[in-house]
Formats: C-alpha cells, sequence, structure tokens
C-alpha cells in the first residue's frame, strides 16, 4: 500500500519503574499501523499491554524505545505545546467509562475538546456536533445530562465528543466493556460506519471476540508481543 499510515507504531517498547527491582517491559518491540476508515480491533488478554500501547500511540505516555508516527510525524519530536495541539486536533479517545460531566448537556459534553482546543464553539462547530449526535441517534437527547440517558447513549455521546474535532485518529479502549451485548453491538456497529464514512482510522480494544470478527483486521498481542490475525476471507467464520 502507498498510502500513509496515520498510525505507525515502530519497535515499541514500555518498561514500567525502569532501573528500579520492580521494573517490568510490558511491551517486547511493537509495529502496528492503521490507515484512513480503517477499523481495527485490538485484542488480548487482561494484562497483556493493549492499554499501555493505545495510551502511547495517543500521546498519553511515552515509549522505552520506538516510534510513533501520527499521521507521519514522528512524536517524540514534538514540543509539549505541538504534543498538546496533536491531542486536541489529530486523535479522539474513548474509554471504558464515558467520563461526561453530568453539570453539562449531551450536546455540550460533545463540544468539550472543541473548548479546549479554541476557546468556544463557533456556528460550524455547532452544526457539526448536531449533525453527528443525530448520526448516533441522540437527536432527542440534546439538552439531556449524562445521568438521565442509557449507557448506550452515554457511550455514543462520548464517540460524538471523541470525533468533534475532526480527528484522523480515534483510539477507543473497550469502549463496549461496560456496556450490555445489544448496545455494545449497537455502539460498534456506529464506530464502524462512522469510520467509514469520516474516513477516521479507529483502535478499539476489545475482549469480545464477535465484535472483533466484525473489524477490517485483528491486531491481538499476547505478553507484549503483537500478531496480526489473518484477514477475514482466510478465517474460519463457521
Ligand atoms: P491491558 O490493557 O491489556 O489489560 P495494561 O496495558 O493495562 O494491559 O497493562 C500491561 C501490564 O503492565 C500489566 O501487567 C500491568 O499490571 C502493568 N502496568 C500497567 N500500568 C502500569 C503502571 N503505571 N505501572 C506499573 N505497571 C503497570
Ligand atoms: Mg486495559
Amino acid at each position: 500500500m502507498s498510502e500513509k499510515p496515520i498510525v505507525q507504531a515502530i519497535n515499541l517498547r514500555k518498561t514500567y519503574n525502569p532501573g528500579t527491582d520492580k521494573a517490568v517491559e510490558v511491551l517486547h518491540g511493537v509495529d502496528m499501523q492503521a490507515f484512513a476508515g480503517e477499523f481495527v480491533a485490538l485484542v488480548g488478554q487482561s494484562g497483556s499491554g493493549k492499554s499501555t500501547l493505545l495510551n502511547i500511540l495517543g500521546a498519553l505516555d511515552t515509549p522505552t524505545s520506538g516510534q510513533v508516527l501520527i499521521d507521519g510525524v514522528d512524536i517524540a519530536r514534538l514540543s509539549s505545546d505541538g504534543l498538546a495541539s496533536l491531542r486536541g486536533t489529530k486523535i479522539g479517545f474513548v474509554f471504558q467509562f464515558h467520563h461526561l460531566l453530568d453539570e453539562f448537556s449531551c450536546l455540550e459534553n460533545a463540544l468539550i475538546p472543541v473548548s479546549i482546543r479554541k476557546g468556544a464553539p463557533d456556528k460550524d462547530d455547532l452544526a457539526y456536533a448536531k449533525r453527528l449526535l443525530i448520526r448516533v441517534g441522540l437527536e432527542s437527547q440534546l439538552s439531556k445530562r449524562p445521568s438521565q440517558m442509557s449507557g448506550g447513549q452515554q457511550q455514543r455521546n462520548a464517540i460524538v465528543r471523541a470525533l468533534c474535532n475532526k480527528p484522523k485518529l480515534v483510539l477507543a479502549d473497550e469502549p463496549t466493556g461496560n456496556l450490555d451485548s445489544h448496545s455494545g453491538q449497537e455502539v460498534f456497529t456506529l464506530m464502524r460506519e462512522i469510520a467509514k464514512e469520516t474516513g477516521v482510522a479507529f483502535l478499539m480494544v476489545t475482549h469480545d471476540d464477535r465484535l472483533a470478527a466484525a473489524a477490517d483486521r485483528i491486531l491481538r498481542i499476547e505478553d507484549g508481543i503483537m500478531t496480526e490475525v489473518p484477514a477475514p476471507s482466510s478465517r474460519d467464520r463457521s
């Protein structure tokens, strides 16, 4: 493929508590990449390093060695302002817990990253947020508080919040982990469709093999080593 990846990890290693007797290497040289519009599932047992990898890809944590390129830029070369701007403009985050703020409405929560980036949302930001909220089925919830919405609605609100700055990459760490299987499936399907519609690259951690099977690609991390699960065409789908 000649296209440039949106996110690329090259030989990433991560040691927690380096130089102490608690030092432990949890990523042992991870390589991966994801392209525009791709929906990639990241699977692996608890403690295998999935969240560590996502945090490093999202510049929330630094690797011990190796490189992360976001949209072709080596993030280790960025200043702290550059990193903050990268997190604000190019990357969206969705976590297992929605982290919505109950003093704000659904629409206001969706626009929080825009406010952080530029002070206050303008007319276009507002229109885009509304369009996305309608797209995920929250048109009747725009003025509701998070506590007035269901778990699935809260997570759809959080997904729109991750998309409002028009990022190139969305990192989602077990976004369906707190949902029942029906809502989880709905949220998953929405994210996959939105990846196609917006050209955003999605990387989603999940424990649910059935959900992962519907992704464009599956990356599996085992004891800090990444392997790619063969493409669906060659996978046993019985
Ligand atoms: P996963 O998300 O796949 O469950 P994590 O990336 O959270 O795995 O954790 C990978 C390993 O790193 C685990 O053994 C975990 O205990 C350890 N770990 C995670 N965060 C820290 C930390 N801040 N300090 C020390 N060890 C950590
Ligand atoms: Mg985790």
